[in-house]
């Protein structure tokens, strides 16, 4: 298993724009444009429940350590709570709440029938072994089982977890049951009722959004360039993915070190260094670069697929593409993102662009329900279609109504949440 100790800056905290500022005006903003009430907004600003654990971990040294771990439901007048844990040495409360305020948007957005949740665990993944990771895997899932369950809260991986903590998940909570539930994770390995095509989910969608971005600025896909931050679960497929649409990779990172070839990457052959290597340093198909020089790349799409608050006031004049898609969550800071609508820049939004993984999550957990296995085509006929239905309609609105598409976006689905709320009205 591989489970990925990326990052080093602590995450957001570039500018005030920290990850829940930044969720809390982007709302704000939308709450204006739909003309809500106060109350309205305070009903869609706080979460719904929040949950903070202790995890007393007993490490192979025999020494107990203890952590904390938070899983907060943003909301849940759509369905169940859907959100990833994230096991990193950044996670705090406010990131997570905003995390997962994020998932509410981005599941109305892309119209599954869920709300939005987050949960993590302020770690190190680097410094545990294996069967540490597993205990502390199983501790922190049985102190939230109460909150958790196939309609309730559905977890899946995000920074640091992967297809093993969800099936570890899976397997405790099935454990404690007494039968197995295989719908109460998303994004599980394939045998124990993962679906097909989940793996790439996010990296095709970021990709289908580009493409149609470019359609929207007649850009023509083949022979146009690409730069992609960040060469992770999304960020490597991405970058094979536009390759494999006729772009030419031309810059590369990740937290190691940055790659430019103006001929475009082999991302075939990059992706086997890295799996060699562990990193992208010393591939012998690119030069190397400092890592400021791939998000001021002078492409046609940039793709920022790390972290979050890379894009700030402070490089936000240096950025050249004409389209930025947002393979990370919250990668352009609040001010950033004024700057570049000023000077034209077509951002894709994260809540769009990278809910190919929440999509294909929701497909996983109807799979799960019905015990009915899709093929992979169409897994990935249902993705692209939906994925790219999602951005003509967010593109409309935008269009319409004169806003950036990340206004539109946030403004569609708070409008969605919020017709639940007054549909389902108020108990008592
Ligand atoms: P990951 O841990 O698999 O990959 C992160 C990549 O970023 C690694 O290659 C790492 O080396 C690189 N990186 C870290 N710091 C960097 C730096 N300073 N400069 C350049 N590269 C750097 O994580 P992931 O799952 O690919 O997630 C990346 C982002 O996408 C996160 O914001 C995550 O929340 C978001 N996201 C992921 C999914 C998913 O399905 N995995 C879905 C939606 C959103």
């Amino acid at each position: 298993m591989t489970i990925n100790t990326a990052f080093s800056p602590p995450v957001g905290s570039r500018e005030s724009g920290a990850p829940l500022e930044a969720a809390h005006q982007q709302l704000a903003e939308a709450i204006e444009l739909l003309g809500y009430s106060a109350g309205q907004h305070a009903m869609l600003r706080a979460p719904r429940r929040e949950m903070t654990v202790s995890i007393p971990l007993r490490r192979d040294t025999g020494d107990i350590e203890l952590l904390t771990g938070h899983r907060v439901q943003h909301n849940i007048s759509r369905g169940p709570a859907k959100g990833g844990i994230r096991y990193h040495r950044g996670v705090d409360l406010d990131e997570i709440r905003a995390l997962a305020m994020w998932m509410t948007w981005k599941c109305a957005l892309i119209d599954v029938p869920y709300g939005g949740a987050k949960g993590g665990i302020r770690i190190d993944t680097a410094l545990y072994s294996q069967p540490e990771l597993e205990r502390l895997t199983r501790r922190f899932t049985s102190e939230i089982m109460p909150i958790l369950g196939p309609e309730k809260d559905i977890p899946a991986p995000d920074i640091g977890t992967d297809e093993q903590t969800m099936a570890w998940i899976m397997d405790t909570y099935s454990v404690n049951k007494g039968h197995t539930i295989p719908a109460v994770v998303t994004g599980k390995p394939i045998s124990i009722g993962g679906s097909l095509g989940r793996a790439s989910a996010t990296s095709r969608g970021v990709v289908h959004c580009a493409l149609a971005a470019m359609e929207d600025q007649k850009i023509r896909a083949s022979g146009s360039s690409a730069s992609v931050q960040g060469f992770g679960k999304v960020g490597a497929g991405a970058a094979e993915f536009l390759s494999d649409a006729g772009l030419k990779i031309q810059y590369v990172s990740d937290q190691h070190g940055a790659l430019h070839a103006s001929g475009g990457i082999d991302v075939q052959l990059l992706d086997d260094h890295v799996k060699l290597t562990g990193s992208v340093v010393g591939f012998r198909g690119a030069e190397p670069v400092p890592h400021d020089a791939v998000l001021e790349a002078d492409v046609d799409v940039l793709v920022p697929a790390a972290l979050e608050g890379v894009i700030t006031a402070d490089n936000a004049a240096d950025i050249k593409a004409r389209i930025v898609v947002e393979g990370a969550n919250g990668p352009t800071t609040v001010l950033a993102d004024q700057m570049l609508a000023d000077k034209g820049t077509l951002v894709v939004p994260d809540i769009l662009a990278n809910a190919g993984g929440v999509l294909v999550s929701y497909f996983e957990w109807v799979q799960g329900n019905q015990a009915y296995w899709w093929t992979e085509d169409e897994v990935e006929e249902k993705l692209a279609a939906r994925m790219t239905s999602a951005y003509r309609e967010v593109s409309a609105y935008a269009k319409d109504r004169r806003l950036s598409m990340r206004s539109a976006a946030t403004a569609l689905a708070v409008h969605r949440v919020a017709e639940a709320h007054t549909l389902r009205g108020l108990y008592p």
